[in-house]
């Protein structure tokens, strides 16, 4: 990791995500119900969930930033600990000054990983702005590191790792895995979920 990502990892104290193309691969997968409604499933990738329970024995707040709407995407959020699901937000910037002001943090405190142009706002403004390899080329140019492994693949676990190493956290994490039981990661506080109409479901 060269001196700068690092410099910028150590200083994260939270860590927010886009869903679609991130946690999952990307694909819209809707199904039709007998009755005529269309509902989707979701996919998300395990090595993400631990990545989120170990982020959460750091200590880290965990925040959710999507312009969708799914409660499969609640449900994941809620199991893993995170504190903030946005839901519905095209516009993800106001979500992102929200958070700093709950938790009093400053921009170089937050890292955002996404893979579109609904993600360049933020990702220009955070002090940690991480993509995937299958990103738009404008948000890869915007990004301050982008991952081997894709959306849906354990890119949001790679992000963690680099974050959790750039501060020293990560070993002894393994080594608590190795000696002790992971405990109860859940957020104390529970899950805010904040939905707004303006995204698409
Ligand atoms: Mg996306």
């Amino acid at each position: 990791m060269n001196k700068e990502l690092q410099a910028r990892a150590a200083k994260i104290k939270a860590i927010l995500t886009d869903v679609d193309g991130i946690l999952t691969d990307g694909k819209l997968n809707f199904f039709a119900l007998p009755d005529g409604r269309v509902d989707e499933f979701k996919s998300f990738n395990a090595l993400d969930g631990v990545a989120a329970r170990m982020c959460r024995l750091s200590g880290i707040i965990l925040g959710i930033i999507t312009g969708r709407r799914h409660p499969a995407t609640v449900h994941r959020a809620r199991v893993l600990g995170f504190s903030y699901i946005y839901q519905g937000f095209l516009t993800k910037t106001g979500p992102l000054e929200d958070i700093l002001k709950r938790e009093n943090l400053r921009l170089e405190e937050v890292a955002f990983i996404g893979d579109d142009l609904t993600d360049l706002p933020i990702l220009l403004k955070v002090g940690l702005a991480v993509t995937v390899p299958n990103a738009v080329d404008q948000v890869k140019k915007a990004a301050h590191y982008v991952t081997t492994r894709r959306g849906g693949e354990g890119a949001y676990r790679e992000m963690t790792d680099l974050i959790l190493e750039a501060q020293g956290k990560l070993e002894p994490l393994v080594q608590k895995m190795l000696t002790s039981t992971w405990g109860n990661a859940e957020s104390p506080a529970g899950l805010q979920i904040i939905t707004s109409q303006e995204g698409i479901s």
